[in-house]
């Protein structure tokens, strides 16, 4: 550790079940008991300096949030562009949907056209930070090409595993993008099982989502932006398409550390997750009122972000739910097509079927009384519909 950098950065890491302290300056994966790790920052030492207004006049892209990312050594953060995405109003959409604001956070325009970006970009600067030679994992597509793009970008060799029923679009991209990639005839959860028989031969390291400690944080930053895209207001509800839930983990802490560094107060929107319909296990759990949401049979969905059978973070997501007041539904494939379209002749995004999932989910929370017609809602668009062109709906 280089202990003249001008900034502390992350202090340790923290097991997110048992809190259990984790030092933080090697390569590590889950924690003893098997679950998440989260990395912790000196929130305190930086309240004062590290405040929303000074942020005005900084890079656009994530790394304008420096200070709270775990990566110290300047020649490690790499950039491709990403985050700093638009915040879009949309004033048609909010009609058709009959509430009182609609904000579409526009993530198709991170490099390789999705939110991935953001944990990949986090988590393949440490990895190389901390000494990683090859990096691998399983992925649905857009974690792939994320994970290529950057593995790219530090010169460090990826192996990506995906169902061989990905887009074609997103898999011409990891190819060309030059990391080595696998085709399975299954999904991600047996992809997983190849990248861990390489990870013990060969010992690549690990980027599956939650399974290293730092995609998350690259994800958090959305929570940053949208304070400051806000004028430091939260929304009051937030509509996230779910697969291993990083975005929605990632969100929450976001919010906890601005509220122990000041930018914001105890207030926290209600955090809806949106699932398939065919692949819905963190909808199930929480209709069932548990807390873990074990595996999804038979996983469909022309959603491929969407398709994530099983969560390692399955309780985080439901203790995020819980926590905001906010809940779980489920989409047909059907109905994110027809509110991609929608969402294309109002506002002007190609969304992404997750996308399209967001906006269909309003209307049933609204009917539920999960969502009031008087609430600004924060839809997330998480990737480019260029990604998925050629894919049909699968119900
Ligand atoms: C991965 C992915 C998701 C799900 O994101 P998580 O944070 O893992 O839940 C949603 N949309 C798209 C386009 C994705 O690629």
């Amino acid at each position: 550790m280089n202990m003249q950098s001008p900034m502390r950065g992350a202090t340790h890491l923290e097991c997110s079940l048992t809190g259990q302290r984790v030092e933080s300056e090697r390569l590590v994966g889950l924690s003893a008991a098997g679950k998440p790790l989260f990395a912790r920052y000196d929130l305190e030492a930086l309240r004062g300096s590290f405040t929303r207004e000074a942020m005005s006049g900084r890079r656009a892209d994530l790394w304008r949030y420096a200070e709270v990312l775990p990566v110290r050594d300047l020649a490690a953060r790499i950039c491709l562009g990403e985050g700093w995405t638009p915040l879009l109003d949309a004033p048609r959409t909010a009609a058709r949907l009959g509430v009182r604001r609609v904000w579409i956070k526009e993530e198709g325009q991170n490099p390789t056209g999705s939110f991935k970006a953001r944990g990949l970009c986090i988590a393949v600067s440490r990895a190389l930070e901390l000494g990683a030679r090859e990096l691998a994992l399983p992925s649905a597509g857009n974690a792939g090409s994320a994970a290529a793009a950057y593995g790219a970008a530090a010169g460090l060799p990826v192996h990506v595993v995906v169902p061989s029923d990905t887009p074609v679009p997103i898999l011409e991209e990891i190819r060309a993008l030059g990391a080595d990639l696998q085709m399975i005839d299954g999904l991600i959860t047996d992809c997983g099982r190849v990248v861990r028989r390489g990870v013990e031969e060969h010992g690549w390291f690990d980027l599956s989502t939650l399974k290293e400690p730092y995609r998350i944080e690259g994800k958090k930053t959305m929570g940053y932006e949208l304070v400051e895209q806000l004028d430091g207001r939260l929304p009051d509800a937030i509509v996230y398409p779910t697969g291993g839930g990083t975005g929605l983990i990632g969100m929450w802490k976001a919010f906890e550390e601005m509220q122990t560094l000041g930018w914001i107060g105890p207030e926290r929107p209600k955090m809806f997750t949106v699932q398939a319909a065919g692949c819905a296990p963190i909808v199930r759990a929480w209709e069932e009122g548990r807390t873990d949401a074990g595996v999804w049979e038979g996983a469909r969905t022309y959603a491929s972000g969407l398709r994530v059978p099983s969560a390692v973070g399955d309780f985080l997501m439901i203790r995020v739910l819980r926590e905001s007041g906010g809940g779980a539904v489920a989409v047909s494939d059907d109905a994110m097509a027809e509110w991609v379209d929608r969402l294309g002749a109002d506002t002007g995004v190609f969304a992404a079927p997750e996308g399209g999932a967001a906006a269909a989910a309003v209307p049933i929370l609204l009917e539920r009384g999960m969502i009031a017609a008087d609430d600004e809602v924060v839809l997330f668009n998480t990737g480019s519909g260029l990604k998925y062109v050629g894919m049909v709906p699968q119900d």
